[in-house]
């Protein structure tokens, strides 16, 4: 008798997540708003159990649209990425943070985390021919990295630039779904999906 593990062959897989995870396209902006929520809402458990220092400020979460460069960002304060969790969380599909945070704080705060599959994140691609992660952790000293990946099962992971904590998701949105460099689609999307989450959510500098 064999006994084994079934293996995944992410070439195969990933055009499998990518076009038939989710009927509906649209919610690319749930899943990567909600995302944006759990980084918060962990930032915010972290804090009142003194585990991140210092003051916390405006947590509200940004989403841009720039139709020039055919990106939307979708931008939050929360709890960020170090180049090590970026490579645990992103490059491992089906891998849930969410879901890991809750087991290892269960009952500590009620902490309100929406994720659970670890599939979500993918859904940017979708709509997207690349997504670049910009992200900095809460952690004191910590070094902010850059992740890119254009949808095939290739990433790179660099140092970068960023000054504050939290991370920027920006989706260079890909020819088939260009209605949604559309700000009344977007901001249709966001009351849709968005209405009422526990963060506050802004577009164009509107609260949702
Ligand atoms: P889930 O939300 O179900 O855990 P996702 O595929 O949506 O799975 O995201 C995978 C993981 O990537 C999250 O659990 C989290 O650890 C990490 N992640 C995704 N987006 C962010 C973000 N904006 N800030 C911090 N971590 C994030
Ligand atoms: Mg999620």
């Amino acid at each position: 008798m064999q006994k084994g593990n079934i293996r995944v062959q992410t070439e195969n897989i990933f055009p499998i997540i990518k076009k038939f995870l989710y009927s509906e396209h649209d919610i690319f902006i749930r899943e990567l708003v909600s995302n944006a929520v759990d980084a918060t809402q962990k930032l915010k458990t972290l804090s009142s159990l003194g585990e991140a220092k210092g003051e916390l400020d405006d947590l509200t979460i940004d989403i841009q649209l720039d139709t020039e460069k055919k990106t939307i960002t979708i931008s939050d304060k929360g709890v960020g990425m170090t180049g090590e969790e970026v490579d645990k969380y992103l490059n491992q599909v089906a891998f849930s943070g969410a879901e890991e945070f809750l087991k290892k704080y269960k009952g500590q705060n009620e902490t309100n985390i929406i994720g659970h599959f670890g599939l979500g994140f993918y859904s940017a691609f979708m709509v997207s021919e690349r997504v670049d992660v910009i992200t900095k952790s809460y952690r004191e000293n910590a070094q902010a990295v850059k992740w890119e990946c254009d949808g095939s099962p290739e990433y790179t992971l660099e140092d970068a630039e960023k000054a504050d904590r939290g991370t920027d998701i920006v989706l260079h949105i890909n020819e088939e779904s260009t209605e949604f460099l559309d700000a009344e689609r977007i901001r249709t999307t966001l009351k849709k999906f968005c209405r009422f989450l526990p963060i506050p959510i802004r577009f164009e500098g509107n609260q949702i």
